[in-house]
């Protein structure tokens, strides 16, 4: 375990985010590092307790207090190889986590006392892509194939285990670039897209295919996929948006907060690199430059909607939330540790809005109607909402927002229907893909993990999922070898 009586004698000490004011003026990432000896002592402060609730908290069942411990005595190459055991990706998680290991760590009982696990965690990644990350080719080939079906962080995960289990794998993508919503969602200051581009040289060096530009159902038919491959694995996300069917909404300037977070991830690459190798769709020209944006959704979407429109020069952005402002501390009788809390986190696009002031974030807010001229959507028709189901809007508190451009990020349904239907694979009350065994689609061979299964979610859970379908495709394999080989002999 870490310094005995670390937590009492060690100061916590985390990561900082650069300045908000200047970190607008441009798009690299934001996340400054602490020295390695200081990040050290923040392990020391981990006391290895003898019921680790940090490992509940991880969907990945990460083995913190061991890392934790090798990463106080310097044994940085280990900390490497514990991690890398329960999480493909650290790199990823390191930076775009919002760990709930954090939050139930022992020390959070004490709100804000946490050990610093995301910041040790990234470090120990930094470490990890410094040395280069090695290859590690299958032992033995099984001869059997798998078609990994969208290369977002579930079917990255999903392909890497795969491929090292010796089953030849093509991984499949629709985008120009693997990386799904980490590449074309969220912005290159929370992820520089080089951080995929190393890991995903790793996985295909490993010996999996990529095929990107591809998309399953149109490119390949499921009839080809099925002749061709032993299992497959769904990995498409949950890619429908929540829309806002209200008065105006054909208006020209309204938009899915996601298409705009394609093309701003698109120009973004063409300019900063690395520019993906495939085909670019052109320009579909929605910007905040110049623009009054209103964003409709207070999640981590709406988040960097928000952050994109300031680097691009919007001239004001205001972020609307249906739901009341949460309590600023822990609600201890809804949410007491060590479960997630339900409260107010300032964003780190809100710390950006309040540093330039062009802008404010609105919670309880409705809104009823678009208003335009000419077909373009000019004005916002909001009222203040009830504070419980269905935050309906309260009489007499109507106002209005001007805006000439309008982000809906109101969340995501499910994953697109076309595919699963084709497959025909059972699907769930809300439309994701049914699991009748874990990781287990109801068409035989056909598995699924990630945001199509669990709708829209985490990365953390997206691996997490990627790793366990794997183990559940291999098995059946295994079985399928088995049952062959129990014919072969009983002929
Ligand atoms: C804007 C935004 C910001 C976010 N920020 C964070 C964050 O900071 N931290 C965090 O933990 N989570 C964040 N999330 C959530 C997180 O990105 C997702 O939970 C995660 O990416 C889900 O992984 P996935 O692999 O299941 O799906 P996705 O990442 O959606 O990947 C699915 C892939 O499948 C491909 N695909 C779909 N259909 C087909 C087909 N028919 N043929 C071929 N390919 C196909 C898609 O093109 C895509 O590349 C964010 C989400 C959004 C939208």
């Amino acid at each position: 375990m870490g310094e005995v009586g670390g937590f009492l004698k060690i100061e916590k000490h985390t990561f900082q985010y650069s300045d908000p004011a200047q970190r607008v003026g441009h798009v690299k990432e934001f996340i400054e590092r602490n020295p390695t000896e200081v990040v050290s002592q923040q392990g020391a402060r981990c006391m290895e307790c003898g019921v680790p609730f940090c490992h509940n908290g991880c969907p990945l069942g990460n083995l913190i207090p061991d890392w934790n411990d090798l990463v106080y005595r310097n044994r940085w190459d280990d900390a490497v190889r514990q991690l890398h055991s329960t999480n493909n990706f650290p790199e990823f998680t390191g930076r775009l986590c919002p760990a709930p290991c954090e939050a139930s760590c022992v020390m959070e009982i004490n709100e804000g006392e946490a050990i610093t696990i995301k910041q040790i965690e990234l470090a120990i990644s930094d470490h990890a892509v410094n040395a280069e990350l090695p290859i590690e080719a299958p032992e033995h080939e099984t001869g059997h194939s798998v078609a990994v079906v969208g290369a977002g962080p579930a079917g990255l995960a999903a392909a890497q285990q795969l491929r090292r289990m010796g089953h030849a794998v093509v991984l499949f993508e629709r985008d120009e670039a693997p990386g799904g919503l980490m590449r074309f969602g969220v912005p290159d200051f929370k992820i520089e897209k080089q951080v995929i581009e190393t890991r995903v040289a790793q996985i295909t060096g490993e010996g999996v295919e990529l095929r990107c530009g591809v998309d399953v159902g149109v490119d390949i038919t499921v009839e080809e996929l099925r002749d061709e491959f032993d299992a497959v694995i769904l990995t498409t996300g949950s890619r429908v948006p929540r829309d806002l069917p209200v008065p105006g909404r054909e208006l020209e300037g309204v938009h899915y907060a996601m298409d705009f977070l394609y093309e701003r991830n698109r120009r973004v690459a063409r300019e900063f690199g690395p520019a993906p190798q495939g085909t670019t769709p052109a320009d579909t020209g929605i910007t905040a430059a110049g623009k009054k944006v209103v964003v409709i959704g207070g999640g981590d979407t709406g988040a960097d909607c928000v952050a994109n429109s300031l680097r691009e020069g919007a001239v004001s952005v205001v972020q609307l939330e249906l739901l009341p402002e949460p309590p600023a501390n822990r609600p201890d009788d809804r949410t007491p540790w060590p479960l997630w809390p339900a409260k107010y986190r300032k964003s780190y696009a809100k710390e950006e809005l309040d540093a330039l002031d062009l802008g404010e974030q609105d919670f309880s807010v409705v809104t009823t109607a678009f208003k335009g001229e000419g077909g373009k959507v000019t004005k916002l028709k909001v009222s203040k909402a009830g504070d419980a189901p269905p935050f309906a809007p309260v009489e007499g508190s109507e106002f209005e927002i001007e805006a000439d451009l309008v982000l809906l990020a109101m969340g995501f349904l499910h994953p697109e229907q076309e595919l699963l239907d084709d497959l025909g694979v059972e699907k769930d009350a809300r439309g994701n893909v049914k699991s009748v065994a874990p990781y287990t689609s109801s068409v035989d061979g056909v598995f699924a993990a990630g945001d199509c299964r669990r709708g829209q979610s985490l990365i953390v859970w997206a691996i997490s999922e990627g790793r366990r379908a794997a183990k559940m495709a291999d098995k059946y394999l295994g079985t399928r070898e088995k049952d062959i080989a129990d014919a072969l002999t009983a002929h």
